[in-house]
């Protein structure tokens, strides 16, 4: 019996923590399933600047760490528990996970999306060894070293701008000759002393025997291909792709709506083509994927479970 909820989240950022709360506070028995660690991507963040009533320093972590609490006050249960497949046809959704099976009437999705890779050789192998998706958790490991970030969006620029703090010295490498993050943003970068650019190139490989020693650029204007080596003081450099996100939605494919690049359809009321089913945050087919619309999705997504649930009984 323990393992049966109205309703089970699966995923602990801004959307499933505030369905949590919107659940839990609506007496709701909830269960918030995360898979390793609590937050999504708003964890690798270092300054949240843009979330109303942020305080000045607010990071991602302590804006999550509150969040989190906030959904546990109210009675919403986080387990950590990796789901392994879903059942969601019926009144009886099951929820398989590595340690466990749990039922709910309701679901929400807020599984959220994942850094994009580049693709490139190299790139898996030496995730950890000097490529890294987040500069909040692995900026420091580069103090005093040279760093390329990959992109040209508000999340290449803005990291790279935060791991001007820590190296020496950091390179944007971006496909076109042309920033696409927003104005405010470009200026502070084009003014940082730190700061270099690389024009029309993309990544065609990284290289390195357990570590990053080398990084090839392809100039797409002329085809060129260069070689960039480590400094040899420094025998390793760091590379932190931030090219866009992938949305995690590969466990429920077949079972849910989805458009051609996996983000799950759902309508204004969060609801997903099967009954009992909403999803919430970055993972849905929306046109903004920040914390204020995944905050609000997953209020929207709990009301309407609530309402759900109601009608079932
Ligand atoms: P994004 O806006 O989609 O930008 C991705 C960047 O990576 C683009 O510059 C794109 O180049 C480049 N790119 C994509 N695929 C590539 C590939 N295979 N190889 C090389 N380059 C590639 O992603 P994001 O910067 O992560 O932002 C995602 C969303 O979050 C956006 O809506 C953004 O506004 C928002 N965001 C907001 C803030 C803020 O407001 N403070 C901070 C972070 C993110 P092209 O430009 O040529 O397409």
């Amino acid at each position: 019996m323990e393992n049966n909820y109205d309703v089970i989240i699966i995923g602990a950022g801004p959307a499933g923590l505030a369905s949590g709360l919107y659940a839990s506070r609506a007496k709701l028995n909830t269960l918030i399933l995360e898979k390793d660690k609590t937050g999504g991507q708003i964890v690798t963040t270092d300054e949240v600047a843009n979330y109303p009533g942020s305080i000045e320093d607010a990071t991602g972590p302590s804006l999550i760490a509150r969040m989190a609490n906030q959904a546990e006050e109210f009675g919403a249960i986080r387990k950590k528990d990796a789901v392994l497949d879903i059942d969601l046809e019926g009144k009886v959704k099951t929820v398989k996970c590595q340690n466990g099976e749990y039922t709910a009437k309701a679901v929400i999705l807020a599984t959220g999306a994942n850094p994009r890779k580049i693709g490139c050789p190299g790139e898996i192998e030496l995730t950890g060894k000097g490529v890294s998706y987040c500069a909040t958790c692995d900026a420091d490991f580069f103090t005093d070293f040279e760093v390329f970030v990959i992109g040209g969006g508000d999340s290449a620029v803005e990291e790279a701008m935060y791991l001007t703090k820590f190296a020496r010295k950091v390179t944007i490498v971006h496909r076109r000759d042309e920033l696409r993050a927003a104005k405010s943003i470009q200026e502070k970068a084009f003014a940082n002393d730190k700061m270099e650019f690389l024009w029309d190139s993309t990544v065609e490989e990284i290289k390195g025997d357990g570590i990053v020693e080398s990084i090839v650029f392809k100039n797409l204007k002329t085809g060129e291909l260069s070689e960039y080596q480590a400094h040899e003081d420094d025998g390793t450099f760091g590379i932190f792709p931030f090219i866009g996100f992938t949305p995690t939605s590969h466990l429920f494919k077949d079972k849910v709506q989805m458009d051609e690049g996996g983000y799950i359809v759902t309508d204004d009321n969060m609801k997903t083509n099967v009954e009992g089913v909403f999803a919430a945050g970055d993972i849905r087919v929306k046109s903004l994927r920040q914390v204020i619309t995944a905050a609000a999705d997953g209020a929207i997504a709990a009301v309407q479970a609530e309402k759900y649930i109601d009608n079932m009984n």
